[in-house]
């Protein structure tokens, strides 16, 4: 009928005008007056108490719905609205101190219609203009004054005009310089973040403290910085990262020369920044940034683009909250609101049992999630989470999606608790309950004997090729294998007799084994799964016993370097129970008995502790074999124990890390010349 003369773009506009009107007609006086309300509750959660009882996504969609609402009906404007005035609040418990000059809040956008809609408006302003576009770092703000070089204050950036004093906490954070070479009054602003595997780290430390725990490195950075005890804030390696200046004298054109000043001034940059002359180019920077944000270690939730000449900057002004001359580009939402269903039990190969919940399927940036991490009994335990209870979820990276907060204040009374189990789900055992660790210890239990053969069969072990999780299964459940060394009795006849084991896909897989024999002794030890003994302590039992390992003593074992009591304890129980498997095993993989390594010459690098990362000339494995010559070691993550970090091209968070940690860090060419 009518519709029919529409085109269909054109009937994509009406039907988008006619969902815009609906909304706006959805919300009366009484529901704009209700959104207020939440939103500010909202706003003290997050802003105050440091602990959100919301997503920002759920926040930001009803904040856009107030806007709307406003835009049509300005005289009902509350004076407390949150479109009225920037979020934080200022606590009790600080001095108030004031800015030099405002600082301010950001407009949002999330998508390429909005982005278009801001370069109208902002192009209207001013035809002649360039886009600086930098990270959205998700943390707290800070401005901090210098004066005659020395840093004199800083200041939370509170309702914009005020804010908290609190320079004896910010002359803690190692990335804040205490004086500069620039001698004139100036204010830099920046975010104060945490790093995410401080963040781990942190959290890791309360529950075990019984303490609440930071729903995201937000949070916890700005929880972090307003502490009253300066000591609390030193111990949570927070880091600056500067976005731009307030009261200054500079006299850059360009706020992207401006702000390299201000990195030579000892500041951090961003990881990345670039100028763009059009939308293409800052969707371009923008679609890398989000490619990008999970090899990054702080969390970013979105691009700022400020036009770079200041001279228009200074023309567009602000409005009561806002820059007009800058936006924040809004990353697709990481963290969701879901329900959860069922809670599933996981058994290791050590027979660590480890609940595992399963919740509403929910889309979190183009993945369906479905399940989610809880790490132990205890930790639901310390949670309250609860069967039917609403969570907010977390997907960041590779990394298995994660409950970071129950919303309890949505609690309806339909909410089951969590029984801890007794028994193993999977063979029927006893459990035994350890508290944090709740263990099958039944060795045959199929999914302890699964998990092991799929240890023993990775990458950093013997790496057998082709030996999935599906066919591990298949040879279990036929009764073929019943541990690792009955992988070494299968033959093809035997294979054939199985469903599904065609003769090429057997014969790869015998041959994948074959080549399993004859490995670096390490991977022998490493393959064997002894708890707390990783690759590096693997590689160190190796060259201090070779194949005499089974008969080290625990005085021997600690005296090794890196290894403690309790993995000497590990050995030693574990070579007492399955003495006769290692001898067998060890007879039919023949692995290779580690050559005596010649005592390294005296060189910078010995018995130090370096990390690689980055491209480098060569392989990094066989820069890592040259260090590891010089007597070095290398470990693959870095801590307070590292000694060098030796970075290449494209070096991402372990160089953030080390520079956080204060490690000294070298190019590849640095670490050579310091060889010659
Ligand atoms: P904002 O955090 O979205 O943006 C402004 C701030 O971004 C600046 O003040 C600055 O501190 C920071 N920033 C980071 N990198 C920057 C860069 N490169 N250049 C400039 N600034 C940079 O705005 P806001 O007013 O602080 O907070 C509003 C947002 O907070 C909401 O959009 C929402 O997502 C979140 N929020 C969430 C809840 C909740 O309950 N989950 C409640 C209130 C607010």
């Amino acid at each position: 009928m009518f519709i029919g003369i529409y085109t269909k773009k054109e009937l994509g506009c009406i039907l988008r005008f006619k969902a815009c009107f609906d909304k706006i007609l959805t919300m009366n006086k009484q529901d704009y007056k209700n959104a207020i309300e939440k939103l500010n509750l909202y706003s003290h959660h997050y802003y105050v108490l440091d602990d959100p009882i919301t997503t920002d996504e759920v926040y930001d969609k009803l904040y856009h719905e107030v806007v709307e609402y406003e835009e049509h009906n300005p005289n009902d404007m509350l004076k407390n609205s949150p479109t009225q005035r920037v979020g934080d609040i200022v606590s009790e418990g600080f001095t108030k101190e004031n800015h030099l000059s405002r600082m301010w809040s950001l407009e949002d956008i999330f998508d390429s219609q909005g982005l278009e809609k801001w370069l109208v408006k902002t192009y209207k302003l001013d035809k002649n203009i360039t886009f600086y576009c930098e990270p959205k770092f998700d943390g707290a703000s800070l401005n901090l004054i210098y004066e005659d070089g020395v840093l004199v204050k800083g200041i939370t950036r509170g309702d914009g005009t005020t804010g908290e004093l609190i320079t004896q906490n910010v002359k803690t954070i190692k990335s804040v310089p205490l004086t500069i070479e620039y001698k004139q009054r100036i204010e830099i602003r920046g975010e104060v973040v945490i790093f995410k595997d401080e963040f781990d780290k942190i959290n890791a430390a309360r529950l075990k403290n019984d303490e609440a725990v930071f729903a995201n490195p937000r949070n916890a950075a700005a929880g972090s910085l307003r502490q009253l005890d300066s000591s609390i804030t030193a111990s949570r390696n927070l880091v600056f990262l500067p976005y731009g200046v307030g009261e200054n004298e500079l006299e850059h054109k360009l706020l992207s020369d401006k702000m390299e000043y201000i990195y030579s001034l000892g500041f951090r940059k961003p990881p990345e920044r670039a100028v763009c002359k059009n939308a293409k180019e800052i969707e371009s920077i923008y679609k890398q940034m989000v490619h990008d944000r999970d090899s990054y270690s702080m969390m970013l939730d979105g691009m700022v683009i400020k036009v770079d000449e200041i001279s228009s900057q200074i023309d567009m002004g602000h409005t009561v909250k806002v820059p007009r001359f800058a936006v924040a580009y809004k990353f697709p939402a990481v963290e969701k609101i879901t329900t959860v269903k069922d809670i599933v039990l996981q058994v290791g190969r050590t027979g660590a049992v480890t609940p595992v919940a399963i919740v509403e399927p929910t889309n979190i940036d183009g993945v369906v999630v479905e399940r989610a991490t809880l790490h132990n009994f205890d930790e639901i335990d310390r949670k309250d989470i609860r069967l039917n209870d609403k969570v907010i979820i977390l997907r960041s990276g590779d990394v298995i999606p994660k409950i970071i907060k129950v919303l309890t204040h949505e609690r309806d009374g339909s909410e089951v608790e969590v029984i801890r189990p007794t028994t193993c789900p999977v063979c029927g055992s006893e459990l035994l309950d350890e508290g944090v660790l709740l263990k099958c210890q039944n060795l045959e239990c199929e999914a302890r004997v699964v998990n092991s053969i799929m240890y023993f069969a990775s990458k950093p072990c013997l790496n057998i090729d082709g030996l999935g999780i599906k066919i591990v299964e298949a040879l279990f459940t036929s009764g073929l294998i019943k541990s690792v060394v009955d992988l070494f009795d299968l033959t093809l006849e035997k294979l054939l007799a199985l469903e599904g084991f065609k003769e090429k896909k057997s014969q790869n897989l015998l041959d994948s084994l074959q080549n399993a024999k004859g490995s670096d002794y390490w991977r022998f030890i490493n393959s064997l799964g002894i708890e707390h003994i990783g690759e590096v302590a693997s590689k160190t039992l190796a060259d201090n016993f070779g194949f005499g390992f089974v008969n080290a003593t625990k005085e021997e074992i600690i005296a090794c370097d890196g290894i403690g009591e309790e993995m000497a304890e590990s050995v030693l129980e574990f070579v007492r129970v399955n003495h006769e498997t290692i001898t067998k095993l060890q007879e039919i993989l023949q692995p290779l008995e580690p050559v005596k390594k010649e005592e390294a010459k005296e060189n910078p690098f010995k018995g130090k502790t370096a990390v690689l990362t980055g491209t480098m000339s060569e392989s990094r494995g066989t820069i890592k074999e040259m260090l590891e010559n010089l007597g070095a070691k290398v470990s693959g993550s870095v801590s307070k124990k590292t000694d060098f970090l030796i970075y290449g091209e494209d070096a991402g968070s372990k160089y953030d890390k080390a520079m956080s940690l204060g490690v000294e860090c070298l190019t590849e060419q640095e670490m050579r010349e310091r060889l010659t």
